[in-house]
């Protein structure tokens, strides 16, 4: 089977690739929130789309700190962190009605984390019928919408009691 693949942030990432050395995390720590796809910004972590998704409103939570060690994080982070991806799965459900959610760490190379040297949370929205959690680390997904506009609807729905 034929797998039609229409996705231009790929593009973008094979254009930009070598300006992308250094930490994703670290980098987007320090926005601009538009550009870096920054959602909303906590005291000691930070919620983001993921730029290359699993499916649309693929968010991540990371500590501004640049840790790699999950039992690194301190208490304030790991509370932050929690209640960020709590707030993501608030503001995912005003604005995309996903009926599910997966949320997780990737912790290692082997676990499937892209980036292993700054621990960051994963949240993925998930409505019945989509494509299992696993077969889509494959990276062949069409996705409706682009990145950006999902990222303003996203921190606009964002609500002032998360954080
Ligand atoms: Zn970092």
């Amino acid at each position: 089977m034929t797998k039609q693949l229409w996705a231009p942030w790929r593009l973008e990432y094979i254009q930009h690739a070598d300006e992308f050395d250094g930490c994703v995390f670290c980098r987007a720590s320090d926005g601009p929130d538009e550009e870096l796809l920054v959602v909303h910004r906590g005291e000691s972590a930070f919620v983001l789309l993921n730029r290359f998704p699993y499916a649309s409103g693929h968010v991540m939570v990371a500590p501004y700190r640049h840790v790699g060690d999950f039992g690194g994080l301190d208490a304030a982070e790991s509370l932050e962190t929690h209640r960020l991806a709590a707030g993501a799965m608030e503001a995912l459900a005003a604005v995309f009605s996903p009926e599910g959610y997966n949320v997780g760490w990737n912790l290692g190379r082997v676990a499937g984390a892209g980036i292993v040297d700054h621990v960051h949370l994963h949240v993925v929205p998930r409505w019945s019928g989509d494509t299992n959690f696993m077969p889509v680390l494959a990276d062949v997904k069409v996705l409706p919408e682009h990145l950006s506009e999902t990222r303003a609807k996203l921190a606009a729905a964002w609500s002032p009691a998360d954080g």
